[in-house]
């Protein structure tokens, strides 16, 4: 079993409208925008992200935003719903404030004695907020939410598999364990985390595998605290069987990915360096920043990439 790896980093997701995208997580749930990019391997297509004042790893959703891409259709081997941590009794409060934008697929519900409002995202995402006790993390209230209804992080991810036993055990050797079993869903726990500290297991042996498009979860990224501790786990991972990527430069993180046996593209990313090596805190997100290898696409992107409000 490797220690390194502290819970949730990121998770990306891909959208067809970037303005849509946009104003569904900063207006309505009241994310900042940390950083405003475009994909290293496609610079036509915005990469962003969303999170906490400085995009605290635990707290961040991403996303490509493709023109005109189709949605995906949900099914196994792929993350089905991203939980998010709300305060206790601010559902009601979020409930409201959903449906008066007719957002989609709202429903209450309780989950291992957790109170939590599933809803849809502008491209039929998964999404959750989950009421959680005491959450440490400082919220972003500059959104227009207050402090007793903002969103905190993520609390967890929900993965959906054909055959869950594989991907279990890899996640106990990550260093997650079982919290709970209730009615064959798991509910892992990684101990010491960052606050974004669970993931759901759901088999669902008779469900075809999800075919991936827009609303669709691309992969899920883990935590660890630098190069140093990455290396270690990509090392670790090797020796198991998995094939994992070489160490890829990612501007605010340094990332390895390595696909598990239940499906889910999973990354393990690095805190450092951060969303404020290349802009202030005072005003991330707002100017759009080009990975050095595009950055003489500028004038092109400028015209290409449709304006983004905030
Ligand atoms: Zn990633």
């Amino acid at each position: 079993m490797i220690s390194q790896i502290k819970g949730l980093h990121h998770v990306t997701s891909m959208a067809d409208d970037a303005r849509t995208n946009n104003r569904f997580f900063t207006d309505l749930l009241g994310l900042r925008r940390v950083k405003k990019t475009v994909n290293f391997d496609a610079p036509d297509v915005y990469h962003l992200y969303y999170g906490d004042e400085t995009g605290m790893p635990g707290t961040v959703m991403t996303y490509f935003p493709f023109p005109k891409m189709a949605r995906g259709r949900p099914g196994t081997g792929e993350v089905g719903t991203t939980v998010f941590s709300v305060p206790k009794g601010s559902l009601g409060f979020w409930s409201d404030r959903l449906s008066k934008q007719g957002v989609d697929g709202l429903k209450q519900d309780e989950r291992f004695g957790q109170k939590r409002l599933d809803f849809a995202g502008p491209d039929g995402d998964g999404f959750a907020l989950v009421e959680v006790e005491n959450d440490q993390r400082a919220p972003w209230t500059q959104g227009g939410i207050d402090v007793d209804h903002a969103i905190r992080g993520f609390h967890s991810v929900d993965m959906r598999l054909r055959d869950e036993g594989a991907t279990v055990e890899l996640l106990k050797y990550m260093g997650y364990e079982v919290a709970e079993d209730r009615d064959g869903v798991k509910r892992m726990i990684m101990p010491g985390g960052n606050g974004a500290d669970f993931i759901d297991v759901e088999p669902m042996p008779n469900i075809s595998r999800a075919l991936p498009g827009a609303g669709s979860v691309h992969h899920v990224a883990f935590a660890v605290e630098n190069r140093e501790k990455q290396l270690e786990v990509r090392k670790a991972l090797m020796e198991t069987g998995y094939q994992v990527t070489p160490v890829i430069d990612r501007d605010y993180f340094w990332a390895i990915y390595f696909r598990t046996p239940g499906g889910v593209l999973f990354e393990v990313a690095t805190n450092e360096p951060g969303f404020d090596r290349d802009e202030d805190t005072a005003h991330l997100g707002e100017a759009l920043m080009l990975p050095k290898q595009h950055q003489h696409l500028r004038p092109l992107l400028e015209q290409h990439l449709e304006p983004l409000e905030g």
